[in-house]
């Protein structure tokens, strides 16, 4: 039995990720984490996630005795405290955070050399998928088309774009020997000229409850293919994570994707 930490315990994917592990075999949760000012702490987890009591009761403090594997769902802030502490305590790290910077990447690949992490900016097996298909689209299609990427969430989303908006760019980018840091155009307006075509576009739309929307549109003269992925409830993503957990087990250190966990590299 693999015993689970969940960090962010109390917020949306963290009281998501709760009701999984309770559906997942071979994975027990024993530790509930969130900040130190969160209003949760002393919670019982199961019951602010909406299912039965089960006694691990939300903490600001992770115990290296009790856990073996931690799921990061916070900020990143609170990431790279965490990264610290399993790489000191030995400990496995699936992370789902986003909006992690340039420095924060490089530690994640720094502290994979000793410890196993899955990194994933989103856990959906659709989404996953819908990669491969990118990479398929962006092979065929190349530099003959426009692309742009769309992204739509709900209002509390504290990043933009989204870090499945900014995966996908740079799985199209890599394909095409393109540099997403160099082609990435955010946003428009005022007199910006025609487009170029060997920019790549994101679009972000925050509004209401939108659990998480993607469309990727690939447009030539004449014709368009959009590849369009909804999410409509989080548990994807929370079911997505405990597959990672159950995956990550027998894992030597190494940082891991989730294309590595389906199988579809
Ligand atoms: P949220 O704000 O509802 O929850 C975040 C929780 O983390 C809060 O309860 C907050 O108090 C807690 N937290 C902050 N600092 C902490 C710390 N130092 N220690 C412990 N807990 C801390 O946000 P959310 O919608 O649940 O999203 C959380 C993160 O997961 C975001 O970065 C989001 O983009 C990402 N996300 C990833 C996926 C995926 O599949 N990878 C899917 C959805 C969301």
């Amino acid at each position: 039995m693999m015993r689970i930490a969940i960090a962010g315990a109390a917020g949306r994917m963290g009281r998501n990720l709760v009701l999984a592990c309770s559906d997942t075999d071979g994975l027990e949760l024993t530790q509930a984490l969130d900040r130190e000012q969160s209003p949760a702490l002393g919670t019982d987890s199961g019951t602010l996630a909406g299912i039965a009591e089960n006694k691990v009761l939300i903490s600001d403090t992770l115990d290296a005795s009790a856990f073996d594997i931690l799921i990061d769902f916070t900020h990143p802030s609170a990431t790279t405290g965490h990264l610290d502490f399993c790489k000191q305590n030995n400990k496995r790290m699936v992370i789902g955070t986003t909006g992690c910077d340039a420095t924060l990447e490089q530690k994640i690949e720094e502290t994979g050399k000793s410890i196993p992490i899955l990194y994933a900016p989103n856990m959906s097996v659709g989404v996953n998928l819908c990669l491969e298909l990118l990479k398929m689209a962006a092979q065929v299609l190349g530099d003959t088309v426009d692309i742009e990427i769309i992204e739509a969430h709900h209002r509390n989303k504290v990043d933009a774009p989204s870090g499945t908006a900014l995966k996908m760019g740079a799985v199209i980018a890599d394909e095409l020997g393109r540099d997403l840091n160099e082609c990435a155009v955010y946003g428009r307006e005022g007199q910006t000229g025609v487009r170029e075509r060997g920019t790549i576009g994101f679009e972000t739309i925050r509004a209401g409850d939108i659990v998480g929307e993607h469309t990727v549109l690939f447009a030539a003269e004449g014709e368009r293919i959009e590849i369009t992925h909804k999410a409509s409830n989080r548990m994807t993503f929370a079911h997505g994570a405990m597959r990672a957990c159950r995956w990550m087990e027998t894992r030597q250190a190494g940082v891991y994707s989730m294309q590595d966990v389906l199988g579809i590299t």
